[in-house]
């Protein structure tokens, strides 16, 4: 039903007017209030604003009592206003003093008055403040009043947002825009980072709000809204998703939202208020956001971000795609914050200017995380919402140790953490001084400290370091992060590229683990109910003898006149371990018949990280010229916990006697048939870990670079032979204390071992 309203989009034209009158912040608020009252027919129209401090300050009004102006104010759930922007919704109230959250404000007079309409002031789903109106007569105002008043609510966040009003608050209340927040998230890549937000997805600023021309505008909307379609449907129809990075199911979701008419007919109505097409879209897609921010049900959640992204991709597809975010516009010290993006994406960010990542979504092993890790780009994941409450230029902090994310930290905060940033610098030139020191235990024990390594931008790690070598060179990295399948040529570059860079080190080459986690974009993936446990790694390499071939042909080249070491993950049975070695030595004949240049010694082994090899031991020492443990898959398979699940991931201890007697086990039995083993999976890395592991016979670990320097003061603090002596007797069975860890830092603290 329409009311006699004086026409909404004859009020946005006077709004513009007066925004742009050369006036202040409150006389500009005065003269709005003013005229939404006379253009809703209201004997009063206030606009209250919400503050750091969560209370919503009345800013302006009409019809009610001026002194109250600055003075009067409600917390946020406290009466009906307090109600409005708790919820984000508006309230339509024929008789307000009837509803239970009504409170009366007595210095503001509003007695007289009965029924009221509320709205929210929204940008971008966070709530700034409410705006009202009321009369003194009984009345249910009309939707197309609630709908102007939610328009006009919008020209009042802009001037929000742009920063006028903090020029009328009272000293000491900071507005709610700029209000500090601290999230408590999954950390996935170490260290700390100061800086400031860059949107990985900038938002698009809606500048221009108010119509010249409605049927304009509609049509602008249709032309857009047919684009939109016909790209996603096309994109449906090539089954490409590779190329957008994108997954079917949420292109469908974004479909289905195209074609929603419930959708674009609110986006009409906006348009028919006065709003410019894509203002109308802002001023849905804002509507959607706050209730976004409310749900609680994943799935729902999920469903709304589609119906956000794709409001998105309509604003853009109205406004011309602009792009920011290039290098020029990137800041010196800036923290990259996403919904989630690939590994790809990031590498394409300026290295020496990212100072940490925050994401939406993100787990621990996700490929980004492990490019993240490989920069020593420290990195917070699963934080909720952080796009939606960050501005481009905020200032933040990463804690990607605690997992712990600040927006807008006060200046107490941002003290603290640079003197966390200055500790922890001073601690990497201690460790930095390690260098070139012997990588020796007290007792003379000597321990080969390697590196993890997958990209070309960790080979300076390794004399940075002091890594004797690399231990696990992941090579799959070069494949998740390509775009397409890299061919014979591509990989062969690479590896040639790694070992010039390693200048004569050794470096174990992994061949591909893909599959499981570690998709590849471009390659048709199979659903599984357990990829971990499913079609991957050295499986896929025998079942499609095609890749291995080729990577093994490309290794091969590139070690030419060098050595080449190259292992096999996820070996479950030796015979595993036969068919690949025979694969190496067909290629090997294959290169010597055509006349190419072959290594001058190929050494090949396997990665120990299915439990079923612990009772091949035997045979497997026999057969391969060395072994490494992939500490992170055996002890997912050895105690039944996924890896990457953060809810069980650490539920069992890495260092409980059962895993402890596993691993001696291997480097026993390993011993005996004097077959050298390495340890490459994240435990190697961790000090105490290490400690033990150095306790149980391991002479050999690999970690990524960051770990080495802690690592490498540990070991040279350690009385190796006492501490076997102390700590093996606990692994016997029978032993009554089974509290390895607690031990293990009773005795580090009593013998004075740098943890
Ligand atoms: C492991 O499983 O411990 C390992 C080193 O390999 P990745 O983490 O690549 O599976
Ligand atoms: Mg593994």
């Amino acid at each position: 039903m329409r009311s006699n309203l004086a026409g909404p989009r004859l009020l946005l034209r006077r709004l513009r007017e007066v925004m742009a009158e050369p006036i202040n912040a409150q006389e500009r608020l005065d003269k709005i209030v003013v005229l939404i009252a006379a253009n809703v027919v209201a004997e009063v129209c206030s606009v209250y604003i919400l503050r750091a401090d969560g209370v919503l300050e009345l800013y302006a009004t009409e019809g009610l009592n001026r002194e109250a102006v600055h003075q009067a104010s409600l917390r946020v759930g406290q009466g009906l206003v307090g109600l409005i922007a708790a919820e984000a919704r508006p309230l339509n109230l024929p008789n307000a003093r009837a509803h239970p959250a009504f409170a009366y404000l007595p210095e503001t007079g509003e007695e007289a008055y009965n029924s009221f309409l509320g709205v929210p002031i929204l940008r971008a789903g966070r709530t700034l403040g409410v705006l009202v109106v009321q009369n003194k007569s009984h009345r249910t105002y009309y939707e197309d009043e609630v709908e102007a008043l939610q328009t006009t609510a919008m020209v009042i966040a802009e001037m929000v947002a742009a920063g006028e009003l903090e020029a009328i608050a009272k000293p000491g209340t900071g507005l709610d825009l700029s209000r500090p927040f601290r999230f408590s998230a999954v950390g996935l890549a170490d260290g700390v980072g100061l800086g400031h937000v860059v949107l990985h997805e900038p938002r698009v600023v809606v500048t221009n709000l108010i119509a010249e021309d409605t049927d304009h505008e509609t049509g602008r909307l249709e032309g857009a809204i047919d684009r939109l379609r016909l790209s996603i449907d096309s994109l449906l129809a090539s089954g490409d998703f590779a190329q957008s990075g994108e997954h079917r199911d949420v292109l469908e979701a974004y479909r289905m939202f195209a074609y929603d008419r419930g959708w674009i007919r609110k986006i009409e109505e906006a348009i028919r208020n006065g709003l410019t097409a894509e203002a109308a879209v802002e001023k849905v897609q804002s509507d959607m956001r706050a209730r976004m921010l409310r749900q609680t049900d994943p799935y729902l959640r999920e469903r709304l971000h589609d119906l956000d992204d794709l409001a998105h991709r309509l604003i853009r597809e109205l406004m011309g795609r602009q792009h920011s975010g290039g290098a020029g516009s990137l800041p010196q010290d800036a923290i990259i914050v996403a919904r989630n993006m690939g590994a790809a994406e990031l590498l394409d960010y300026d290295r020496d200017r990212i100072r940490g990542v925050v994401l939406e979504e993100g787990g621990p092993t996700s490929h980004v995380t492990i490019v993240a890790r490989a920069l020593g780009i420290p990195a917070v994941g699963q934080v909720q919402d952080i796009v939606s409450l960050a501005d481009a230029g905020d200032a933040i902090i990463v804690d990607g140790g605690t997992g712990e994310v600040h927006l807008r930290p006060a200046s107490d905060v941002q003290d603290a953490y640079a003197e966390k940033v200055r500790f922890r610098a001073r601690r990497q030139a201690q460790f930095r001084r390690l260098r070139n020191k012997p990588s020796v235990t007290k007792d003379g024990v000597e321990i080969a400290l390697q590196m993890n390594a997958g990209l070309l931008v960790d080979l300076p790690h390794l004399s940075e370091s002091g890594a004797v070598g690399v231990g696990l060179f992941r090579t799959e990295l070069q494949f998740m992060v390509a775009s397409s399948f890299p061919r014979l040529s591509d990989q062969q570059a690479q590896y040639t590229q790694v070992l010039d860079a390693a200048d004569g080190k050794p470096v174990t080459f992994r061949s591909l683990d893909i599959g499981g986690d570690k998709v590849l974009p471009y390659l048709r993936s199979i659903q599984e109910e357990n990829p971990a446990m499913g079609w991957r790694a050295l499986r896929l390499g025998l079942d499609r003898p095609g890749l291995l071939r080729t990577q093994v042909r490309a290794l091969l080249r590139a070690a030419a006149g060098r050595e080449l070491k190259l292992m096999f993950p996820m070996v479950s049975e030796v015979s595993e371990f036969h068919r690949a070695k025979e694969l190496v030595e067909r290629e090997l004949k294959h290169a010597r018949r055509h006349g190419h240049d072959v290594p001058d010694s190929i050494r090949l082994g396997v990665m120990i990280e299915v439990p079923s090899l612990l009772f091949q031991l035997e045979e497997l020492f026999q057969v391969v010229d060395f072994a490494s443990i992939g500490s992170n898959d055996l002890f997912q398979f050895f105690c039944a916990v996924d890896r990457g699940n953060t809810r069980v991931a650490d539920r069992y201890d890495t260092l409980g006697p059962g895993f402890l007697r596993a691993l001696k086990l291997i480097v026993d039995v390993a011993g005996r048939h004097h077959v050298p083993v390495t340890l490459c999976g994240e435990i190697a890395g961790k000090p105490l870990e290490a400690m033990a592991l150095i306790g149980i016979g391991y002479r050999s670990l690999s970690m990524s670079p960051a770990s080495l320097g802690p690592v490498k003061a540990m070991l040279r603090s350690l009385d190796a032979g006492r501490l076997s002596a102390r700590l093996l007797p606990r692994l016997d069975h029978g032993h009554p204390d089974h509290e390895i860890r607690a031990f293990l830092r009773r005795f580090a603290e009593e013998q004075d071992v740098a943890l």
